[in-house]
C-alpha cells in the first residue's frame, strides 16, 4: 500500500482547510495512513512528518508494520503521547498558534477536554470534517483487488448456507457453520454480525440470527461479509424454503429488477442520490416503495460502513474508485422480506459488479 501517497493528499488537504496539523485517531483511518493494525494508537499528519504514537504492548508491532512514519512509543496512552509531543516541539516562529485538526466524529468529549488541559499554549484544536474517511472514499487499484479477494471468498462461502439450510435448523446454527468456514479459510472475522432471518422475521431489515428454526416454508434473508487483510465483503442473498409462492415470485422479482436498475445507474457524475431514486421509482411501479425501508447501500473498505451513503438527497458524486453496495429490499411486517445486496466499484464509464453470485431466485 502506498502510504506515502496517501499522506501527501492529507497534507494537501491541510492546506485547503487552514490546518497545520491533523490527529487522527479513529483506527481505521490511523490504519489506512500508516498500516497499523492494533487497537491503540494515533497518528498526527503534518507538513512536514507524520508521526504515529502508541503504547509499550504494540513496540514490536509498530516497528513491523508501522510505514513512512515517526513512531513514538510511550508509558501514556497515544493522545497524552502526542500533546506532549506538541509541547516539546515548538510551532514555527512568525506563527500565531498551531491549529490542530480533530475529528469530532471520531473524538469522545472526554477525550478532547483530556487533550486540550496538556496542549501546549501555542496550539489550537479546531474540529474538521471527515478529511480522512473523505480521502479513503477513492480506492486505488490495490485496495480494489484486496476488497476483490474478500468479496470473492465471501461469495465461496454462500455455498455452505445453502447446505445448511433446512427447516427445523436454527438460524443461528447457519450462521456458525458459515462463520466457522469463514474462519477456517483464513478471515480476520465478519465484517458483521451474520443476518439469517426466516419466515416472519426476514422483514426484519436487521434480523440478526436468531434461535429461531428455519420455517418448512418461507423466504430466508441472509447478509454477511467477511475481513480479509483489512477489507471488509458485503452481501446478501434471500432464498425459499419450500416451493416459493406466486406472491414471493412477484416481489422477489421486484426486488430484482429495482436492484438491476440501481446498479445500472452506478456511474462518475451521477449523485449517490440519484441512484437511490432509481430503486425506489422501480419498487413504486409494483407498489412496493414504502415496504422499502432503508437506504439502497453504502460504501465499503477498511469499514463496513463508510461513505458516500447511497440514500435519499445524498449530493455527493460518485468517482471512479468508489467502492459501494447496491441493496435495495422490501420488508412486508408480519409477512416476510426480500433484500439483494451486490457490492459494486464504480469506473471511468459505469461500474463493476464485484459480487459473482447468481440472483435468480434459489428454491430450497
Ligand atoms: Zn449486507
Ligand atoms: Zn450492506
Amino acid at each position: 500500500m502506498d502510504y506515502k501517497a496517501r499522506q501527501r493528499r492529507l497534507q494537501e488537504s491541510l492546506h485547503r482547510n487552514r490546518l497545520d496539523a491533523l490527529l487522527a485517531t479513529h483506527l481505521p483511518d490511523v490504519r489506512y495512513l500508516s498500516g497499523f493494525t492494533g487497537s491503540a494508537g494515533a497518528l498526527l499528519i503534518s507538513d512536514a512528518k507524520t508521526v504515529f504514537f502508541t503504547d509499550g504492548r504494540y513496540r514490536t508491532q509498530a516497528r513491523a508494520e508501522v510505514q513512512e512514519c515517526k513512531v513514538v512509543i510511550s508509558k501514556k496512552g497515544p493522545l497524552v503521547a502526542c500533546a506532549e509531543w506538541l509541547g516539546s516541539h515548538k510551532k514555527s516562529p512568525g506563527r500565531l498558534r498551531r491549529r490542530i485538526g480533530i475529528e469530532g466524529e471520531h473524538l469522545t468529549v472526554a477525550e478532547r477536554s483530556r487533550l486540550a488541559a496538556i496542549l501546549p499554549r501555542d496550539s489550537a484544536l479546531r474540529e474538521t470534517p471527515a478529511l480522512i474517511e473523505r480521502s479513503r472514499m477513492l480506492k486505488d487499484a490495490e485496495e480494489i483487488e484486496q476488497i476483490r479477494t474478500a468479496i470473492l471468498l465471501g461469495a465461496n462461502l454462500f455455498e455452505v448456507i445453502l447446505k445448511t439450510i433446512r427447516p427445523g435448523v436454527k438460524e443461528s446454527e447457519v450462521a456458525a457453520e458459515l462463520e466457522y468456514a469463514a474462519r477456517k479459510a483464513g478471515t480476520e472475522g465478519m465484517s458483521f454480525p451474520t443476518i439469517i432471518a426466516g419466515g416472519e422475521r426476514s422483514s426484519l431489515p436487521h434480523g440478526r440470527a436468531s434461535e429461531a428454526p428455519i420455517p418448512s416454508r418461507g423466504f430466508v434473508v441472509c447478509d454477511f461479509g467477511v475481513i480479509l487483510a483489512g477489507y471488509c465483503s458485503d452481501m446478501t442473498r434471500t432464498v425459499y424454503v419450500g416451493r416459493p409462492t406466486s406472491e414471493a415470485r412477484r416481489i422477489y422479482e421486484a426486488v430484482r429488477q429495482a436492484q438491476q436498475a440501481a446498479i445500472e445507474a452506478v456511474q462518475p457524475g451521477v449523485t449517490a442520490g440519484e441512484v437511490d431514486q432509481v430503486a425506489r421509482k422501480l419498487l413504486k411501479k409494483s407498489n412496493l416503495e414504502r415496504y422499502f425501508t432503508h437506504s439502497t447501500g453504502h460504501g465499503v473498505g477498511l469499514e463496513i460502513h463508510e461513505p458516500p451513503r447511497i440514500g435519499t438527497g445524498q449530493a455527493e458524486i460518485l468517482r471512479p474508485g468508489m467502492v459501494i453496495t447496491v441493496e435495495p429490499g422490501v420488508y412486508i411486517p408480519g409477512k416476510f422480506g426480500v433484500r439483494i445486496e451486490d457490492m459494486v466499484v464504480v469506473t471511468e464509464r459505469g461500474c463493476q459488479v464485484l459480487t459473482p453470485t447468481s440472483k435468480k431466485l434459489i428454491a430450497l
